[in-house]
């Protein structure tokens, strides 16, 4: 399957207006039990999230479907592997954050969304969450440590939010500076 196009906020240089609406906007609930077209946006990101080998997660907004669903490998961060079979990642629709303790840690983080820049990120040690999964099922689920982080990131696209809202330190090639010291307006 080709690999399908992941929205960003810019691209070559240039503010994608269009696509920053929508990855800006909080994303609707999937009504459950899910509907013909729930179902069928559930699959979409699943099979997107499948064809390719450089997300760790993948939120619906990022492929243009503004639905309160994401997906993330459970396993294997460092390897730069397709996640393949339904133990190798896990699907959370309409999730719910109902608990965050443990340490906050800070960390650099990167996004489909936002190319070519990476971001200090504060996010909490442990979550829990309740959701659905991909069949429809209520689930709770605890996440701690680098999981917990990506599930962090993936929750924060479904509120339209994205890691250069955090206003951590931001790093991107010597060559990117030109666009991005005007897009984010610092003296470089
Ligand atoms: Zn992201």
């Amino acid at each position: 399957m080709a690999k399908p196009r992941t929205w960003t906020l810019w691209k070559d240089g240039r503010v994608n207006e269009e696509e920053s609406k929508l990855l800006r906007k909080p994303a609707a609930d999937v009504p459950v039990p899910f509907d013909e077209e729930g179902k069928r946006d559930v699959k979409t990101l699943i099979d997107a999230f499948l064809s390719r080998d450089d997300a760790l997660g993948l939120a619906a907004p990022q492929i243009g479907i503004s639905k309160k669903i994401i997906i993330f490998k459970n396993k294997n961060f460092s390897e730069k592997t397709r996640a393949k079979s339904p133990g190798d990642y896990d699907v959370l629709v309409n999730p719910r954050l109902t608990q965050a303790r443990g340490k906050e840690e800070k960390m650099t983080e990167g996004c489909l969304s936002c190319p070519d820049i990476s971001v200090e990120v504060t996010r909490f040690e442990e979550i829990k969450i309740r959701a659905y999964d991909e069949e429809g099922r209520k689930i709770s689920k605890r996440y701690s440590g680098f999981l917990a982080r990506i599930v962090q990131h993936e929750l924060d696209h479904l509120d339209g939010r994205l890691v250069i809202d955090h206003g951590g330190t931001l790093s991107f090639p010597k060559e990117k500076e030109a666009f991005f010291s005007k897009l984010f307006k610092f003296e470089s």
